[in-house]
Order: structure tokens, then sequence, then C-alpha cells
């Protein structure tokens, strides 16, 4: 070999092994940001564990708050609201009645005609409309106005000439799903707008009044009959289709639960005294807390930057509103810390662009190379181009932060069951000597509404096996959870019919 030759052939060699040399530092500098990533994750299955131990121990916190909220005004993060609802639907009820739902930006209209046959509805109408901004932010009188010449409009659209004459006195339930100091069934006063809403004049005037005074303006024949919040109509309509429902939780957007408590138990208002001995209790269960749940930095940021602080911290960690933003949050992290995802996208610096139905197509998308992963990187997170194993890195994140959060929702439900001795525990106060013996189970159905547990399967699934893992083989045959669909307009429909006119309302604060 000549000189030129052997010199061509070191050189060659020389560029190789630095071409080589080059590669290999590219894999090992791409393997440690992978790892990187890869520990962003593990951190966070690890701090959202949510181990059936721990699940119990948020069972016990769920159930000692309740006792505590019921014990004394303030006494806990739950409010444990009285509603004043004593009887629930039975079915029997019969007749045509009306719920007005107001609970964001739009409202809806409900009429229900209910049969003779028990539990029957014959049919159900229903109207949306949205608020115009403008009211939003005006006087209660154009508001109730705006919403009383609506109801009016659908009164005349339903009822046929020949219904006329049968619809007299017609009886309505409103939901109002805004914090209200209830006084009795059919009234309250407002304590705060939230959800966009700021009428200052409405704070402090009872909701019902103001409608009423609408609807007579109008000039329609209507009387409100029942105040109610939305989870309360959920478990009237429960109750209505089944008698053994005595739970009734929400998880949409938000989250919140009522229950049918004994009266007895409702310490802070001693006083009360009602014909059945029950009195339905709002919650409030989204302001839940314990040092139990599993808090990560996501959630810390979240509620540090959200504008109710230090509020509706279990909400915060469950609903709709908030686990779009958990996952936006982790792979906001994981971009931060590697370059998987390339260049850092500046829409995943933006608050709530990431809506949980978005999440929840990515963690259900089942095709082999996660398209829709892929897509909703792209179009929401401007996100172009990611890998395989990075789309299942998105999917696990979407998981974790679901099952998180299905999970907590199960055993603030099975706390809710051990507060009245349904969860085959025997309650943690319940004063009574049972005499060693064991408790007769009794079947207890839960009614369940909302988008998230509704349209989401995943979500659906977790909690539901959530609960029988709690609850055990023995006593998880005996609780059903059962969705009723528009809960809060039927139901508040159905309570208006089990307190309309000619039923005595028994209640009575001595
Ligand atoms: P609201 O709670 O506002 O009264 P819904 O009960 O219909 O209304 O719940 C709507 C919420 O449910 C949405 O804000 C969203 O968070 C959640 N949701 C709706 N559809 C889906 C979906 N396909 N996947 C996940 N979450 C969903
Ligand atoms: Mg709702």
């Amino acid at each position: 070999m000549g000189k030129l030759a052997v010199g061509l052939a070191v050189g060659v060699a020389v560029a190789t092994s630095g071409i080589a040399a080059v590669m290999v530092g590219k894999r090992v500098s791409s393997r440690r940001k992978w790892r990187k990533v890869v520990r962003v994750l593990e951190e966070l299955e690890q701090v959202c564990s949510t181990s059936v131990e721990r699940l119990r121990q948020v069972v016990d916190a769920m159930a000692v708050e309740m006792h505590a909220g019921l014990a004394s005004e303030g006494g806990s993060k739950l409010k444990m609201l009285l509603t004043f609802i004593h009887n629930l639907p039975t079915g029997d009820e019969q007749g045509t009645y009306y719920a007005l739902v107001l609970g964001g930006t739009n409202f809806r209209v409900v009429r229900v005609r209910l049969g003779e046959e028990k539990s029957s509805i014959l049919k159900r109408d229903v109207d949306r409309k949205p608020i115009p901004e403008h009211l939003m932010t005006s006087t209660s009188e154009e508001l109730f106005d705006f919403i009383a010449s609506s109801l009016k409009e659908f009164v005349e659209r339903e009822e046929n000439v020949v219904e006329v004459s049968q619809v007299k006195g017609r009886e309505l339930g409103f939901t109002f799903s805004f914090p209200v100091k209830q006084l009795s069934v059919s009234s309250g006063t407002l304590i705060k707008w939230t959800k966009g809403f700021s009428i200052p004049d409405m704070v402090g005037k009872d909701v019902s009044a103001c409608l009423q005074q609408a609807i007579s303006r109008r000039g329609l024949d209507m009387r409100v009959a029942a105040l109610v919040n939305d989870t309360v109509g959920t478990l009237a309509l429960g109750h209505y289709h089944d008698e053994d429902t005595v739970v009734a939780v929400i998880i949409g957007t938000g989250t919140n639960a009522c229950y049918l408590e004994r009266a007895d138990a409702i310490i802070k208002c001693q006083g009360l005294l009602t014909t059945s001995g029950g009195m339905v209790v709002n919650m409030e269960w989204g302001n839940f807390w314990s040092s139990h749940l599993p808090r990560t930095s996501y959630d810390i940021d979240l509620d540090g930057e959200s504008p109710n602080s230090n509020d509706q911290g279990f909400e915060k960690m469950i609903s709709g509103m908030y686990l779009g933003d958990i996952v936006r949050r982790v792979i906001l992290r994981m971009s931060l810390e590697s370059d998987i995802f390339g260049p850092v996208s500046s829409k995943l610096s933006e608050p709530f662009i990431l809506r949980t139905p978005l999440m929840s197509a990515m963690h259900e998308d089942n095709s082999p190379d996660l398209r829709e992963v892929a897509n909703i990187l792209s179009d929401v997170l401007g996100i172009c181009e990611v890998p395989l194993k990075v789309r299942k890195l998105v999917v696990n994140v979407c998981d974790v932060v679901t099952r998180r959060a299905a999970r907590l929702a199960a055993a603030g439900i099975v706390g809710i069951l051990k507060k009245i001795g349904r969860d085959g525990s025997g309650g943690i106060t319940s004063g009574r000597s049972r005499g060693g013996t064991s408790i007769k189970m009794r079947r207890t159905v839960v009614a369940v509404e909302g988008g998230l547990y509704t349209s989401y399967a995943l979500f659906r699934e977790y909690l539901n096996e959530a609960v029988a893992e709690i609850l055990g083989d023995d006593i998880s045959p005996y609780v059903t959870l059962k969705v009723m669909e528009d809960g809060s307009g039927i139901g508040a429909a159905l309570l208006a019919a089990s307190h309309s006119a000619p039923s005595v309302d028994t209640v009575q604060l001595l």
C-alpha cells in the first residue's frame, strides 16, 4: 500500500470513528433524556399512588369530616348544608311538572309527565338556551325576566290545547347551582355568585322569590315549589326509580354529593323536626380536604394559580374542569426536562388549553400507532411528530391522573356509606349498640350524574372497580352505582311534584 493510500485509510478510519463517537454520544444523551422523562412519570405514579390502604384512610377522613360538619357550623371544610328535603319522590307522584336549571352559561327548562304506573315518566321535554353574556353581570330583575320569558314561551309551546285544562296550578322545581343558604324547601338566599356571574343586588336575596316575582310579571301561573341543588335533583330522580337510593354524586365539570341523613344526627340543628326523621344534606364535598389525599407539585401549582386558591381541593383532583390541566402540567415538565417533545411549545404554558374530553380521547385511543394522541398533541398543544414511545408516555400520564381521580371519588362515596352505616363496618360513631351481632346489610344505590362519569369509560371503570375493592367481596354486591341522566333537571321536577301544593311542608325550626 502506497503512502497516499495509507494516509487515506487512516483519515477515513479517524473520520469514521469520529462519526461513531458522535452517534454514540447522541444515543447516550438521548437515552439520558428519555430516562429523565421516565423519571417524571415514575415520580408522578409514586405520589399519585392510591393503594387500598390509602383509600381507606380517605374513607375514614371523609366520614370524620362529615361528622364535624354536622356537629357545628364551620366545623369542617365540608359545609354539610341542610336542604329541608325530608321526603324524596317515591314513584307514586302523578301529573305534569316543570323544572328550571340554572348552573352555568346555559340554562334548561324541563317538563315531565308522570304516569299512573309506579315510577313512570311518560314524557320529558327539554329546552336548552344560553344566557346572554350581558345578563350574567346585569341586575337580578333583567336576568330573571329573561328566564321567566323563556319559561313562558316553553310552557305555551309544550302545552297543547287539549292539555291546558289539565295543567292547572303548575309547579316548578328550581335547580340553582350556586351557594345558597336554604331557608325552607322552596326558599333560600344567595351566598355568592360563581362561574362568571356577578349580579351584586342578588346576593343575600331569596332566589325563589326573585324567580317567582318574574314569573308573575310575565303573567304565568306557576309556583316555585322546590329550590334545589343539582345533586339533590339527582338523588330525587334516583329515589323515584328505586327507594334504596340514598346517596347522589355529581362528577362533571365540578363534583359534589348529597345523601339522606338521620335528622337526629344533624347536631348543629337540634331543633329540626321532620316527619320522616330524615333530611337530605348537601355536602359540598368538592371542598373536602385531608392530609391523606395524594397531592403532587402539579396540584399545588394548579391550586396556587387558580382564582379560588385553598378552596375545592378535592374537586381540583377529581373533576372534569381540572384533569386535563393536570396532564398539561406534567407534559410541560417533561418537555422542559428533555427535548423529546421537540422545542418547548408555547401552547403548553396556556392554562386549561388541554380540556378533559381531549385528554380522555388520548387516554382511550385504541389505534396501534396512537394516531389520536399524535393529532391532539399537534393540533392542541403544538407538539408535532412525536415518536410512538413518547405518545405511549402521554397515555400513561393520562392514566395516572384519571385513575387517581376516579379512585379518590370512589373513596369519597364509600366515606358517605361509612357515615350512614352502609359500608358493612358499622359506622364510626353510630351511637347504637349492635350487641356484637352482625348487622344485616341493606341494599344501597348511589345515583351518579355528570359528563366525566358518563362519557369517560376508563374513569367510570376505575371508579366502579375501586368502590368494589374498598368495600370487599362480601359488601360490594349490596352497593350499586346507577347513572341518572339529567337528574338535576328531572329530579327537580319530581321534587316539585312531591312538594306540590296539597302536600304539607312539615319541616319546622323550633
Ligand atoms: P356540568 O358538570 O357542567 O353540569 P356535565 O355533567 O355534562 O356538565 O359534565 C360536563 C363535563 O364532563 C365537561 O366539562 C368535561 O369535564 C366532562 N366530560 C364531558 N365529556 C367528556 C369526555 N368524553 N371525556 C372526559 N370528560 C368529559
Ligand atoms: Mg351538571
